[in-house]
């Protein structure tokens, strides 16, 4: 064991076995571990205590509309490209009660959420994650309007990040210059070498978490076979988006045949925005107890492929699938820029995995671009 810790910036090498030290003291830090598992014939994300937990030797095939787990045949931790689950789901949950009231004597009695907000490890972010969060960032803290739940939860989150080497069939996130290297807001960033973990430090607070761990610095050896595997990720993406001018592109083009054949095929099931990692629509439901003395609002996430999410007073702005595909498309690629700087997407691909019709937004785009 080594007697000083790392510092920010500094890349260390640890054995595989070695990474449930790292999780017991995240523990014992008082973090809940939320890591990538099997679970319903598809890897997702969910409370671990123990590497044993993860998705050890196992893989998944995806293409559009299509998601299968293989066995890999050797012991890789993170061998496998995304699923359907996101750290969406633990910043921003799809349910959360914002307040109560309730009927107290001649009037009423309003209580807001107070729930401490758990403290997350996250295990497993992917560059494109990492990018994900960030845009949420920028909507949910640095925006004109805060939201206090996921601001809460963001802050106290540590991110054990890993640069992605098994990119899936339908990732992008290189032509959206969002990965496949973790390059920002991560606690400890690793790279998986057959028998060992080159360690990033990107926080003091991720070198502490080092403290029970056998570490040495990483050598020449050992960071070549890490920048190589990260090199290689980044040429097997299984497609491209041509970025160039999409708003010019998307906003000159509102009225092109293709958004008629996307509206041909698309369910309008809403799978697309829930699965994405950055879509952040949401409503509001009142809920009352039979006695009607008590009522709580609920934040529940919704989707710009609803019906009623452009229903106002008489009538829908979005009547149709066409103008609801037109709508996700454009705001993710084009309007989203105008009103946060970014992109709205990474690349990380889940909305075509996860489209039962298997639309893929590079198809779309390559196909407007082509016959623009
Ligand atoms: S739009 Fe699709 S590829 Fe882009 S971030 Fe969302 S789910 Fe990933
Ligand atoms: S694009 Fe695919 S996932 Fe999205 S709403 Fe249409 S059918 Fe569903």
């Amino acid at each position: 064991m080594a007697e000083n810790l790392p510092s920010p910036g500094e890349q260390v090498v640890i054995a595989k076995p070695a990474l449930q030290s790292v999780f017991k003291a995240l523990d014992s830090a008082g973090y809940t571990l939320i890591a990538p598992v099997l679970r319903n014939e598809a890897i997702i994300y969910d409370e671990v205590s123990s590497v044993d937990e993860l998705p050890i030797g196992w893989t998944a095939e995806t293409g559009p509309g299509h998601y299968r787990l293989e066995q890999r045949g050797d012991e890789s931790f993170f061998g496998f490209p995304a699923g359907p689950s996101t750290w969406k789901g633990y910043l921003y949950p799809s349910r959360l009660k914002l307040f109560s009231v309730s009927k107290n004597g001649g009037g009423y009695q309003t209580v807001p959420n107070q729930d401490v907000s758990p403290s997350y490890a996250f295990i497993g972010v992917r560059a494109c994650e990492l990018a994900a969060i960030a845009i949420q960032d920028r909507v949910f803290i640095e925006g004109p309007f805060q939201d206090p739940h996921y601001e809460a939860r963001r802050e106290k989150a540590f991110i054990l990040a890993v640069n992605c080497t098994e990119p899936g069939e339908t990732c992008f996130c290189a032509s959206m210059g969002a990965g496949p290297r973790c390059t920002q807001a991560f606690d400890l960033a690793l790279t998986e070498l057959r028998d060992a973990f080159v360690i990033e430090i990107g926080s003091p607070l991720g070198a502490r978490m080092l403290l029970d761990v056998e570490w040495s610095f990483a050598g020449a050896l050992e960071l070549g076979r890490a920048d190589q595997k990260i090199t290689d990720a980044e040429n097997q993406m299984g497609r491209t988006l041509d970025t160039s001018d999409l708003p010019g592109l998307l906003y000159d083009n509102l009225e092109h045949p293709r958004w008629d054949d996307v509206a041909e095929r698309c369910l309008s099931c809403t799978n697309c925005t829930l699965v994405c990692p950055t879509c952040f629509c949401s409503d509001m439901k009142d809920i009352s107890d039979l006695t009607g003395a008590n009522t709580e609002r609920v934040r529940v996430w919704d989707s710009c492929f609803n019906p009623d999410f452009s229903y106002v007073h008489g009538g829908h702005l979005r009547p149709n699938i066409r103008a609801r595909y037109r709508q996700w498309l454009t705001h993710k690629l084009a309007s989203w820029i105008d009103q946060f700087g970014t992109s709205g997407c990474v690349g990380c691909g889940r909305c075509i995995t996860w489209c039962p019709v298997g639309i893929d937004l590079t198809e779309e785009i390559a196909a407007i671009r082509d016959e623009a």
